[in-house]
C-alpha cells in the first residue's frame, strides 16, 4: 500500500495505486477493476483504487465475522482500550500526512483538515475510557425464586459508510465507540475521498489490532456500498451521507433488520435577534455557512434575522464574505477551497441558477468564480427569498447563505422549524431567557447559543426529523454498538 504524495503533475501521469485492507492484508478487487479519484484543485486523477464488488464485500464481512470470535473476543475492555490509545498516538504522529491526503481528495483547506486530524485522538481516548465501563445491571425482579441481571454485549459486525466531506472524522465517530464495545468493522469510504481511510488501516494494523477487526472495501455507493448495507451478516449499519441515500440504506437494512445509525443532511438556521452582538453574529454566520465551502452537514445555511437589524447584519455578512480568500487549499493564506467534486459543483451551480432565475437577489457571489474557474464558487448571500423557495429549504452543500427576515420570536421559531431537516441551529441574543427558550423550541439535534459549529467526543450529535436516526458521540454512542442481554438465574 502506498502513501506517496506525488506532485499533482506526476500524479496526473501515474495515479498512485492503493489497495483495500481485508483481514490485515492489502488486497485487490477480485474483478481486477480499478477507479481513480480526482484532486479537485488541480483537476488531476491522483490516486487509483480497487473497485470492490459483492464478492469483495463478502470477503471483508467474513473477515470481520471471524475476528469477532477470534482473539479480539477474549480481550478485556481494558485491553481494547490500550489498543485504542496506541492507535490514538499513531494518528497524532501521522496527523499532518493524513490531513494532506484528505486535502488532495476533497479540496478542503489543509489547515482545517489538520485541525480535524489532530483532534481525532481525543475521540479514541474518550471512548477508550468507556471500554471497561460497559456495565449491565442487577435487576430486583418480582419473582422470589429468580434473580436477573443484564450484560452489554457487542452488537457484532458493523458496516460503516462514510461521506467525502470529513472522511476520517466521521469514520472515527463510528469506529471509536464500536471498538470500545468490542465490535468488528467494515468501512466503505466515499469513492470521492477514500485515500485517508486506506492510510488509516495501516495505522490500525501497526497499533496491533487482530487482523479482521478493521477492514476497508473501496468502490462506489450504488454497487459496493449497497452490497455492504444489504449483506445479511452485517449486524449494524452506521451511515453518514445525504438524506435520500440514508433512506435507501435504511430500506436495505430493514431487509435483515440490521440496527441503524443515520447521520444525514441539514438546512440549519441561525436566528439573530435585535439585541444580539451583531459583529459576533456576523462572524458566527460566516463560519457557520462558509467553512469547508459550505460542505458540512451542520452548515448554518439559513440566516433568519429580525427585520429591524436585517439590513445592518446582511451588510456586515456581505462585507466579510467579500474578503474571503479563495485559492489553493494547501496555501495557509487561503480561506476557502473549491467544491470537492464535479457532481457536487454541478448541483451547487444549478441550484444557484434556478434560484436567481426565480427572483433571488445575490447580495454577493451568485455563481462560479470567474478568475479561478475549476470548481470554485463565490461565497454567496441570497436575499429576496420566500420560505418556500427551493434554495431556502433544501440542502445545497455549497457556499450559499439564504436570508429570511422575521418580526416576532414565534415567527422565527416557526420559520426555523419549517423544514424536513432537524440537524442543528443557533440563537444569537443577549437575553439568557430567550436563548434557552428558543433553543428548546427548535426541532434540531444540536443548538448553539451565541456560537456555532463546536463539537466534542462527549456531547451527542445527530439529527431530528429527516436529518437522521440515533446519535454519535457521548456515552450513549457506545451503547448503540451493544445489545443488552438479560440473564435469569433460578435460586
Ligand atoms: P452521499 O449520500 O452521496 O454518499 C455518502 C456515502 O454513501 C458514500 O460513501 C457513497 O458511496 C455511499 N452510497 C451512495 N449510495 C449508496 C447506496 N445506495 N447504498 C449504500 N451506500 C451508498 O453523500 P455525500 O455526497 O458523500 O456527503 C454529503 C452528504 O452527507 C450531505 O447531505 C451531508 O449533509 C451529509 N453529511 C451528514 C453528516 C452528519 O453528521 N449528519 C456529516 C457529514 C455529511
Amino acid at each position: 500500500m502506498s502513501t506517496s504524495t506525488d506532485s499533482p503533475t506526476a500524479a496526473a501521469q501515474h495515479p498512485t495505486p492503493y489497495a483495500m485492507a481485508i483481514a490485515g492484508e492489502q488486497v485487490e478487487a477480485r474483478s481486477g477493476r480499478r477507479f481513480t479519484t480526482t484532486d479537485p484543485f488541480s483537476g488531476t486523477n491522483w490516486a487509483s483504487l480497487p473497485d470492490g464488488d459483492e464478492s469483495d464485500v463478502d470477503a471483508a464481512v467474513s473477515a470481520a465475522r471471524a475476528a469477532l470470535s477470534g482473539p479480539w473476543s477474549t480481550l478485556s475492555g481494558a485491553s481494547r482500550a490500550a489498543l485504542m490509545r496506541r492507535l490514538a498516538d499513531l494518528i497524532a504522529r501521522d496527523a499532518e500526512h493524513l490531513a494532506l491526503l484528505e486535502t488532495r481528495d476533497t479540496g478542503k483547506l489543509l489547515r482545517e483538515m489538520s485541525g480535524q486530524l489532530t483532534a481525532l485522538p481525543q475521540w479514541f481516548h474518550y471512548f477508550a475510557g468507556l471500554a471497561d465501563k460497559l456495565e449491565g445491571s442487577a435487576v430486583p425482579g418480582d419473582k422470589p425464586n429468580f434473580f436477573a441481571y443484564t450484560r452489554r454485549e457487542p452488537v457484532g459486525v458493523v458496516g460503516a459508510i462514510t461521506p467525502w466531506n470529513s472522511p476520517l472524522l466521521l469514520l472515527t465517530w463510528k469506529l471509536a465507540p464500536a471498538l470500545a464495545a468490542g465490535c468488528t468493522f467494515v468501512v466503505k469510504p466515499s469513492e470521492h475521498a477514500p485515500i485517508s481511510t486506506i492510510a488509516f488501516a495501516a495505522l490500525v494494523e501497526e497499533a496491533g489490532f487482530p487482523p479482521g477487526v478493521f477492514n476497508v472495501v473501496t468502490g462506489d455507493g450504488p454497487a459496493t456500498g449497497q452490497a455492504l448495507v444489504a449483506h445479511p451478516d452485517v449486524d449494524k449499519i452506521a451511515f453518514t451521507g445525504s438524506t435520500p441515500t440514508g433512506m435507501s440504506v435504511a430500506k436495505a437494512a430493514a431487509g435483515h433488520l440490521a440496527r441503524v445509525t443515520l447521520e444525514l443532511g441539514g438546512k440549519s438556521a441561525q436566528l439573530v435577534f435585535p439585541d444580539a452582538d451583531l459583529d459576533a453574529a456576523a462572524n458566527g454566520v460566516i463560519a457557520g455557512v462558509f467553512a469547508a465551502s459550505g460542505q458540512t452537514c451542520m452548515a448554518g445555511s439559513r440566516l433568519l434575522v429580525h427585520r429591524s437589524v436585517h439590513d445592518e447584519l446582511v451588510a456586515k455578512v456581505v462585507a466579510r464574505a467579500e474578503t474571503i480568500a479563495l485559492g489553493d487549499p494547501t496555501d495557509p493564506a487561503t480561506e476557502m477551497g473549491p467544491i470537492a467534486n464535479a457532481p457536487q459543483y454541478t448541483k451547487v451551480t444549478d441550484m444557484l441558477t434556478t434560484a436567481l432565475g426565480d427572483g433571488a437577489i445575490a447580495a454577493t457571489g451568485g455563481g462560479p468564480d470567474p478568475e479561478l474557474g475549476g470548481f470554485f464558487v463565490r461565497p454567496t448571500v441570497l436575499t429576496g427569498l420566500t420560505p418556500a423557495t427551493e434554495i431556502a429549504c433544501e440542502e445545497v452543500f455549497g457556499p450559499v447563505l439564504a436570508v429570511l427576515p422575521f418580526e416576532t420570536e414565534e415567527e422565527a421559531i416557526a420559520l426555523a422549524n419549517d423544514t424536513r431537516y432537524g440537524l442543528a441551529g443557533s440563537v444569537w441574543t443577549k437575553d439568557i431567557h430567550r436563548g434557552h427558550r428558543v433553543a428548546h423550541a427548535l426541532k434540531a439535534g444540536t443548538v448553539w447559543i451565541n456560537a456555532y459549529r463546536t463539537v466534542g467526543p462527549d456531547v451527542p450529535f445527530g439529527g431530528q426529523k429527516q436529518s437522521g436516526l440515533g446519535r454519535e458521540n457521548g456515552i450513549d454512542a457506545v451503547h448503540a454498538y451493544t445489545e443488552t442481554k438479560s440473564v435469569w438465574v433460578e435460586l
